[in-house]
């Protein structure tokens, strides 16, 4: 604390010594002026002498000023004479294509670029357009690089060249400047997916065509871009056979998208999210637009073989129950095999198997089935949706720092809530905590269902409920910031993600 207060009183002190300095420094002057004045009164003391006084110091100031002014313009003048010079600005149909310093340099640039395209397309039909050039102050090191211009005398000319065109499936794709580079396209795009040391025949399943075409020089696509081209995905689907098992969610993830992409992809889900087996459901298949089949011989691979279930029928469970004691493990074997892949990727139906040795062998994991008949107020562990044509606006899982325990499904208010399985309600209710009207609904099978935001409850505590019963109706109670149900699944106390559980 003392020292702190030291340190405030010595910068007092130095201010205080500071300002007087400051004041003297503008004492001196004025001294100095008075001084002055003092002089000349002393030599001529006259009205007269002091308006020649006031017109010579009058003129000197503007002596001043103009000497100052034409220093200012000749310093100028000799910067710019120094630091930029002249050149030229070439331009192809009023595009400008850059500046050099002589035309020559530029005229050279196009002179190069004609030879390419005449020996290209074997004529002196199409050359670069005649140049226009304009004179221009540059600063020194604003010259436009040879590579630039050139590449702008691609772009804004039109030079026509015989090329050649893909044509694929009678479409034409991509043009090049030759036919030879046409040719190493298709030879690239075909042997892609060969291996190396290994024999392989590659075909393109579709129908290719080279037809030669004119293009212009800035039109006409390079090797590299045109395998690009041809590899290049276009957006397509395919059918997906639900199986026993399936939920929209494990298709979406199976086939590496979102619940959303096939809800879009399958227009009938906007109204109704219902897969049953044997539905096609229509899932996400990019696809080239060139397809490449390769036929690798005798290739030696090493993979897994999958395990199989053993049933082991199980009175403590219900039945539709089913729960798996041993997952198994899968076994591993090394083949050799005529393999054949379909833009890189097998398809083990054609498979031609040559040998086989197995690394280790699979073994049997156990599923046990319930056989018990289910009782009242059970559920059968299947959910159903508990309305339908909802948007999911939410998923389950992080969400704002927190995790969200169920997913939003947003449809209009009042719109009926059906439970998702039989079971007994163990609370109806307004709850404080952000859920609002609430109905948990618990299954005897260690499922719980919970319904919030509700705009009605219809049922109450203790009441039993059988699967697919209206119970409520959607409404934007609690922590709600439109019309929607926050539909819980809840197994052995935790919340899992709902979309896994229903169909
Ligand atoms: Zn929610």
């Amino acid at each position: 604390m003392d020292s702190f207060e030291k340190t405030e009183n010595g910068a007092q002190t130095e201010n205080t010594s500071s300002e007087a300095e400051t004041k003297r420094k503008y004492k001196k002057p004025k001294k100095k002026r008075k001084k002055a004045i003092y002089h000349i009164d002393e030599l001529k003391n006259t009205g007269a002498k002091r308006r020649v006084e006031d017109y010579a110091r009058d003129l000197t100031r503007r002596l001043a000023i103009y000497a100052y002014a034409v220093i200012s313009i000749v310093a100028f003048t000799f910067m710019l004479i120094t630091m930029c010079s002249l050149g030229y600005e070439g331009f192809i149909k009023g595009n400008s294509i850059g500046v050099a310093e002589t035309k020559e340099q530029i005229e050279a640039v196009r002179s190069s670029l004609n030879e390419e395209i005449k020996e290209l397309s074997g004529s002196d039909s199409g050359q670069v357009e005649k140049l226009k050039f304009r004179l221009k102050v540059v600063s020194e090191d604003n010259y436009t690089p040879e590579e630039e211009i050139r590449q702008n005398m691609v772009k804004y000319s039109s030079a026509i060249l015989m090329g050649c065109t893909v044509y694929v499936d009678g479409q034409p794709r991509v043009t090049l400047r030759t036919r030879r580079d046409a040719n190493k396209v298709i030879e690239r795009i075909k042997s892609q997916y060969e291996e190396e040391g290994m024999v392989c025949v590659s075909e393109i399943l579709n129908k290719i065509e080279l037809v030669s075409e004119e293009t212009t020089y800035a039109n006409a696509s390079s090797v590299d871009g045109a395998v690009r081209v041809l590899n290049d995905v276009t957006d397509s689907s395919r059918g997906y056979t639900v199986e026993e098992g399936d939920t929209l969610w494990g298709i979406a993830r199976r086939n590496e998208t979102t619940v959303k992409t096939l809800i879009d992809l399958n227009p009938e889900f906007a109204e109704n999210i219902v897969i049953r087996v044997g539905d096609v459901v229509q899932v996400p298949a990019p696809k080239p637009v060139v397809d490449v089949k390769t036929v690798i011989k005798d290739a030696v691979i090493e993979e897994s073989v999958p395990t199989t279930m053993v049933e082991v029928e199980d009175a403590s469970l219900y039945i539709g129950q089913t729960r798996i004691t041993d997952y198994g493990s899968d076994g591993w074997r090394k083949i050799t095999a005529d393999i054949t892949r379909i833009n890189g990727i097998e398809d083990e139906s054609q498979r031609v198997l040559k040998k086989e040795e197995m690394l280790s062998y699979p073994v049997p994991g156990k599923i046990h089935i319930g056989t018990t008949p289910v009782p009242k107020g059970v559920g059968s562990g299947a959910l159903s949706w508990p309305l339908s044509g909802a948007r999911i606006s939410s998923h389950f899982g992080p969400r704002w720092g927190s995790v969200h325990t169920g997913v939003d499904l947003a449809i209009g208010m009042g719109t009926p809530v059906k439970a998702c399985d039989e079971g007994k309600v163990i609370f109806a209710g307004w709850n404080s905590g952000g859920y609002g009207n609430l109905i948990k609904v618990d299954h005897g099978n260690g499922y719980q269902t919970w319904y919030a935001h509700l705009s009605k409850i219809y049922v109450k505590n203790g009441e039993a409920v059988s699967k697919g019963e209206v119970i409520g109706a959607v409404g934007s109670t609690g922590n709600s910031t439109g019309p929607h149900l926050h539909l819980e699944v809840r197994i052995n106390g935790v919340p899992k993600n709902p979309l896994r559980y229903l169909p």
